[in-house]
């Protein structure tokens, strides 16, 4: 079969047997799911039972590459890992730059399945064609950095590692698998996952070729996407000046950003932290993935050591969230967390509603706001499980949950929600409610239109239209998510760009609608296995102080989120019954009649 774009192979081990073999992806499978996001949730589903267990053998991780991955399109060195999360029970798919994802689809593949578990310790060696299992039994209990350190001094400097750290050992509901070191695939625990089938890296080193079926036509849009980067505001100046914490001041400005565990909508410090504090004081250089011209990392000068510095929801969340406005400790947290392979958003977030809790005197757990000392000391006992890092360990859910104080946990469907207020973005709020991996920011990304200006500025506080804008939302990311290409490039470049990009490098005649059917086909899968697994329609909310405390001060003062006529809306617009069920209509039209809740 003559394929362009992708390799059409994926490779599958069996962590169980140590079975590893080598099995052909039809091209009809590639050209309706794409790669990453698609491709990982249309194999969860196949695969996965619903209801299992997610740190039980039967879960498996698929990682996934592009049809773009590897070319040399702006922003697409990026890859993505499904499963289902220990830490919302749902399908989950979470995706990192570097350099991880192009060496896997240059070892040949656009796909690696790994289920089972091992009895022992093991890592998984790719180079180029060829794969094995090797003992990690020397690895297991070392760091990310360790593991990545010691893995590329046995096998060259051309290799890119994925790991875990001890807090994907010890099943840390919310563990980070890390790539290239600094590189977080953060969200939903799939570094627990990796940790319970004993699997601690997965090594990928290849030299061959993507091919692209018409260089000149990709040449071409390469060329044009680049003019767009430096023609946008946001990726030729906002990003690489200042990195992702540009955010900052805007989103407290507008009185979005929160603090002390969602109790403020603003924080008082903002400017001690923000991207230009950070250019002033502790700004060391900037880097980036694989092909991309915007390198929107900050390094940041800590003491003596050099060191990738926080993106803005990690300095939110191990900042304001609870209440450092302290550069040099949240970089110093943020880079903890990363040594120790834990997502800083969940972490920041259950932090600092374990402060909430002891402050309020509902549960003993010895933090308070403020307390850079506590918040060091926490991270280190999350990823251990020691003392009461056993129970933050768990997620805010459960641990606000174990107080029958469940109302204190800024979580949707058990991910803890990120840096943005929904009170002063409504349809923010509808994306954080009915997103299908949980409290996710990205999913919809109503930042874009509510903040941002992108693609065209809408009102913040309107519930008018928010169905229709966060259902378009959903569907194009998530064919972004399987093309699979950095979040912030879309800032710049149009999804016809997109289009245009993914028929030249594959030779498939592709029109956005195209993208957006693709997407919305993702959405519905993702949706029809969560009611699989039992979530309905009752976790499609927010936490009740989202809904009923209004914000107290600053410019969206007096705001909830008017979440249940959007939510009304939103599932007639998705085609769905009144309990959020896609209906047999929906199904047919969108060639999905096979699959069921
Ligand atoms: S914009 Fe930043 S995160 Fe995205 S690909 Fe470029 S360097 Fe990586």
């Amino acid at each position: 079969m003559d394929l362009y774009g992708w390799f059409g192979k994926a490779l599958r081990v069996n962590l169980s047997t140590g079975v590893i073999k080598e099995e052909e992806i039809e091209k009809t499978l590639m050209m309706d799911w794409l790669g990453g996001r698609g491709l990982g949730t249309r194999m969860i589903y196949r695969e996965v039972p619903a209801v299992c267990n997610p740190l039980g053998s039967e879960n498996k991780l698929v990682f996934a590459a592009g049809p773009l991955t590897g070319s040399n399109f702006p922003g697409s060195g990026r890859f993505s890992v499904s499963a289902k999360s220990p830490l919302t029970g749902t399908i989950f798919d979470s995706n990192a730059g570097g350099t991880w994802g192009v060496r896997l689809k240059r070892c040949g593949f656009d796909m690696l399945i790994i289920e089972g578990a091992a009895s022992t310790p093991v890592f998984l060696s790719i180079k180029d064609g060829a794969a094995s299992l090797e003992d990690a039994g020397e690895l297991w209990g070392n760091d990310v950095f360790e593991t990545n350190h010691k893995i590329i001094s046995i096998l060259g400097k051309d290799v890119s590692v994925a790991c875990i750290g001890p807090a994907g050992e010890n099943q840390v509901k919310f563990a980070a698998i890390m790539n290239d070191a600094h590189r977080a695939l953060g969200r939903g625990g799939l570094g627990a996952v990796m940790g319970a089938k004993k699997i601690k890296a997965v090594v990928v080193s290849g030299n061959k070729k993507v091919r692209v079926a018409h260089p000149e036509k990709m040449d071409l849009m390469v060329y044009e996407s680049d003019k767009w980067i430096q023609a946008s505001p946001i990726t030729s100046k906002g990003l690489p000046e200042f990195g992702t914490p540009v955010l900052v001041n805007l989103f407290n400005e507008l009185g979005v950003f929160p603090s002390y565990n969602f109790q403020g909508s603003q924080f008082a410090n903002a400017g001690k932290i923000s991207g230009e504090a950070i250019a002033e004081t502790i700004y060391a250089g900037r880097k980036g993935c694989y092909r991309c011209p915007v390198q929107c990392t900050r390094m940041v000068k800590i003491g003596a050591s050099t060191i990738p510095g926080p993106e803005y929801e990690s300095l939110w969340a191990l900042g304001p969230e609870c209440g450092i406005d302290d550069l040099t400790v949240i970089a110093e947290a943020n880079n903890l967390c990363n040594q120790l392979g834990l997502d800083t958003i969940s972490t920041g977030v259950t932090i600092g509603c374990a402060m909430e809790l002891e402050e309020r005197g509902l549960l003993k757990t010895g933090l308070k706001f403020n307390d850079a000392v506590g918040l060091l000391r926490a991270i280190k006992q999350i990823a251990s499980r020691e003392g009461v890092g056993d129970l933050l360990a768990e997620g805010s859910r459960r641990m606000a949950d174990s107080s029958g104080f469940s109302q204190y946990s800024m979580q949707v469907k058990g991910l803890e929600l990120p840096a943005y207020d929904p009170r002063g973005m409504q349809g923010m709020g509808l994306g954080f409610a009915t997103s299908n991996r949980g409290g996710c920011h990205l999913s919809a990304y109503m930042v874009g239109p509510e903040a941002l200006g992108v693609p065209k500025m809408v009102d913040r506080f309107s519930t008018g239209g928010k169905a229709g804008l966060t259902i378009t939302q959903q569907n194009i990311n998530a064919a972004v998510d399987s093309l699979i290409i950095c979040r912030f490039i879309n800032l710049a470049v149009s999804e016809e760009y997109f289009a245009r990009a993914l028929s030249a490098a594959t030779g498939v005649d592709y029109r956005p609608q195209d993208l957006h059917r693709i997407g919305e086909r993702i959405w519905t899968l993702e949706r029809l296995y969560n009611l699989q697994a039992g979530l309905d329609s009752s976790f499609d909310t927010l936490p009740p102080r989202l809904l009923e405390e209004p914000i107290a001060e600053g410019p969206s003062l007096g705001k909830t989120v008017e979440l249940k006529p959007m939510l009304a809306e939103y599932y007639r617009f998705r085609g769905w019954d009144a309990a959020g069920i896609p209906t047999s209509k929906k199904l047919q039209e969108l060639e999905l009649e096979e699959y069921s809740c």
